[in-house]
């Protein structure tokens, strides 16, 4: 078993994983990696599990998010890593982000509803483990279990994807914004699975470019979400961007289809990888 030693994005029952954050630390070390960062979306209250975890594993932690933002009327995922996981302004931030996520599984469940699909909001709500963070994730669960689809994926292929049945749009933080809170927490910004956006070209080259302006630091090059003929393509723009390169698997869950804890393979050569900024 090859496993890298870097895993820089996975989450915890603190936001849509199956694991606490002990749990997963636990399981990292034991995989061999050495170096793992929790991001959790909008919320970073597994990390002093997580840390504690950590220590007993002998394996570093680095303090790490997952921001949800939108873009030109797209939803873009910014991890940061190493952050100040104190600072005020960053706190607030992740805040206003969860704040909504509320009403928008509302809206979420009755757009479900009207798809012939009742009790939605009360079914993902059973699959909750932190009452400020309700995503698509829970949903889809709610519907794998309910019979409605057979698997995550095809839940959100058939409902829950940009543009489907029970699509919502939603504001997130601004992309400048996200990276004011992610920098003035001493963070570095990481445009997380760039290739799973659906944006048209020059839509991508302005995302790097201003990501890359407003002082992001580096993209995901290896993710489970980029298909691996595909990690070149990715090398390449952050090479051309002055971009360097992370490595994470967004683990959620064994049970969910996504790469596990260190299941990565090296960054192409080429690459600067993102911890030479550590
Ligand atoms: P939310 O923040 O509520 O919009 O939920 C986003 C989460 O949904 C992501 O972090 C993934 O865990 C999950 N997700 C998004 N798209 C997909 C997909 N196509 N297949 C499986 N899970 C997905
Ligand atoms: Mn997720
Ligand atoms: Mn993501
Ligand atoms: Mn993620």
């Amino acid at each position: 078993m090859a496993v890298s030693h870097y895993d820089l994005h996975c989450h915890s029952t603190r936001s849509d994983g199956l694991m606490a954050p002990a749990a997963l630390v636990a399981r990292a070390a034991e995989r061999g990696v050495k170096v793992l960062a929790l991001t959790d979306h909008d919320e970073i209250g597994g990390l002093a599990e997580a840390r504690s975890a950590a220590s007993a594993a002998r394996i570093e932690l680095i303090d790490g998010v997952e921001v949800s933002v939108t873009w030109r009327g797209h939803t873009i995922h910014v991890v940061g890593l190493r952050l100040d996981p104190h600072h005020e302004t960053l706190l607030a931030g992740l805040a206003s982000n969860r704040s909504g996520r509320y009403a928008r599984a509302e809206r979420i469940a009755d757009a479900l509803a009207r798809q012939g699909v009742p009790g939605a909001l009360e079914g993902a709500r059973a699959h909750v483990t932190n009452p400020e963070l309700v995503s698509r994730t829970h949903f889809a669960r709610f519907l794998v279990e309910s019979g409605r689809v057979r698997s995550t994926q095809a839940a959100f292929d058939r409902y829950l994807g940009s543009g489907k049945p029970a699509w919502v749009p939603h504001q997130w933080a601004g992309l400048e914004e996200a990276l004011l809170w992610l920098k003035g927490a001493g963070g570095l910004p990481v445009l997380a699975h760039p290739g799973r956006y659906s944006l048209s070209e020059r839509d991508e080259q302005a995302l790097l470019g201003s990501f890359r302006d407003l002082g992001g630091a580096a993209i995901e090059v290896v993710t489970g979400s980029h298909a691996p003929h595909t990690y070149g393509v990715w090398a390449e723009r952050a090479r051309r961007f002055g971009l360097l390169a992370s490595v994470g698997s967004d683990f959620h869950g064994q049970r969910d289809a996504y790469r596990d804890i260190g299941d990565l393979p090296p960054l192409p050569s080429g690459c600067r990888p993102v911890w030479q900024a550590f």
